[in-house]
């Protein structure tokens, strides 16, 4: 089999203006005119390919940068939403019903951890959170009323590796959907060809790249993408978290450049992580032979995009992290801010911030320390500038 190279079928897609133009048209439209009344019809049934009806549930604008997301991932289509958790709370509640039980790993995004958690609870939808590193435990948690194991490729904030390919078959022979957040890796890692059955970004991150909206997609087959935007029972469709087309042609422009971005950003956090490691920081990346994954995500990746753009360092406590991190800003080393994937280097530590809704307790079994600093390294051009000014500054706070 060719191997399959993300960034080309990104590329291989042409879309024309309406006057020629090498962008496509953006569709400034919530509704759409029909030529006869049983085309209306038949487009409410499902049954007018290519028409366009009401812009909550498709619009041109969205269907052209859904098609060049599901490129990237190589799935058959794809529906673009207003965020990622508007992307990721319509594909499991698309998927399960009053009763039902997910099998989610215990290290992923906090705002995903609270809605299973607190919001699907309310529909009597139970998720166990298990160690995904340890995929004895995951498929000994599943029972008859499992429908989802759910993930994150690489994983928010602790930076833990899911084995796609080994987590599809524990799903496939229990007839369960994988369902794997690739916001962390985008290229890098393409969990679809690996098995995974849905795929989901949060756009916000490093696909838009700029830090100047939110948005989200889902990634998956043709029939899950159409129960997607059922006008009678779709979650996207009833849920109602549309992106605007204005922002979806935005988004699509921004996608062209993604895996340039990407290889920048994993060359500055490869050479930061090696130099945090060599002077003995507690340092984690996927690029490092030290993390326990290395191997893993070797097996999994293409090569070319990198071990991605986020690593973690352990300062040892709350107060030296926040004392770092305020003096890296003043020093315009980077921003203290939540997010991930812009140009410029943002840092934050997840326990008082992104992890806050996990509660001490579980934040200290799944290993978030308190002196843990997440960072999204930046497109810095002079790498070995930065290191050294951020070098200065842990001197200065006696890190080091
Ligand atoms: C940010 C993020 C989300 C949520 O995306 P929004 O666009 O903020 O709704 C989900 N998963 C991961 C891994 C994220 O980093």
């Amino acid at each position: 089999m060719k191997p399959f190279k993300p960034a080309n079928k990104i590329q291989d897609l042409q879309y024309f203006g309406e006057f020629g133009g090498v962008n496509p048209s953006i569709s400034d439209s919530s509704t759409y005119t029909f030529l006869s009344a049983k085309t209306m019809f038949d487009t409410f049934e499902g049954n007018a390919d290519g028409c366009y009806l009401y812009s909550r549930h498709s619009s041109p604008s969205n269907l052209y940068l859904g098609e060049a997301l599901a490129a990237m991932e190589g799935t058959e289509t794809a529906n673009v939403s207003a965020s990622g958790m508007g992307a990721i709370t319509a594909v499991l509640m698309q998927i399960c019903g009053s009763g039902d039980h997910i099998i989610s790993s215990r290290t992923i995004y906090g705002g995903t951890y609270a809605f299973l958690k607190n919001f699907l609870t309310k529909f009597e939808i139970k998720t166990s959170f298990i160690d995904f590193t340890d995929l004895e435990a995951v498929e000994a948690a599943i029972t008859n009323k499992t429908k989802v194991l759910y993930c994150e490729s690489v994983s928010n904030p602790l930076l833990e590796v899911s084995d796609i390919r080994e987590l599809s078959k524990i799903a496939k022979k229990h007839g369960l959907k994988l369902v794997v957040d690739n916001t962390f890796s985008p290229l890098s890692v393409s969990p679809a060809q690996l098995g995974a059955d849905v795929v989901i970004h949060s756009l916000t991150k490093f696909i838009n790249g700029s830090s100047d909206t939110v948005g989200g997609v889902v990634c998956g087959s043709q029939e899950f993408i159409n129960n997607l935007r059922n006008v009678n029972n779709g979650a996207s469709m009833l849920l109602g978290s549309t992106m605007d087309s204005l922002r979806a042609a935005s988004v699509l422009k921004n996608l062209r450049t993604l895996h340039i971005r990407i290889q920048q950003h994993s060359k500055n956090a490869l050479y930061l992580a090696e130099k945090f490691e060599a002077l003995g920081l507690k340092t984690v990346y996927p690029g490092l032979k030290s993390h326990v994954s290395h191997e893993l995500f070797k097996s999994m990746m293409h090569p070319e995009y990198g071990f991605g753009g986020m690593l973690t360092i352990d300062v040892k406590s709350l107060d030296k992290a926040n004392e770092l991190m305020e003096l890296m800003q003043n020093e315009n080393l980077g921003y203290l801010a939540v997010s991930l994937g812009f140009y410029k280097t943002l840092f934050s530590a997840p326990g008082t911030s992104t992890s806050s809704e996990i509660p001490l307790e579980e934040q200290k079994k799944m290993g978030l320390s308190d002196g843990l600093i997440r960072f999204s390294i930046g497109l810095d051009a002079d790498i070995e500038r930065t290191f050294q000014m951020m070098l200065s500054c842990m001197k200065r706070i006696k890190i080091l």
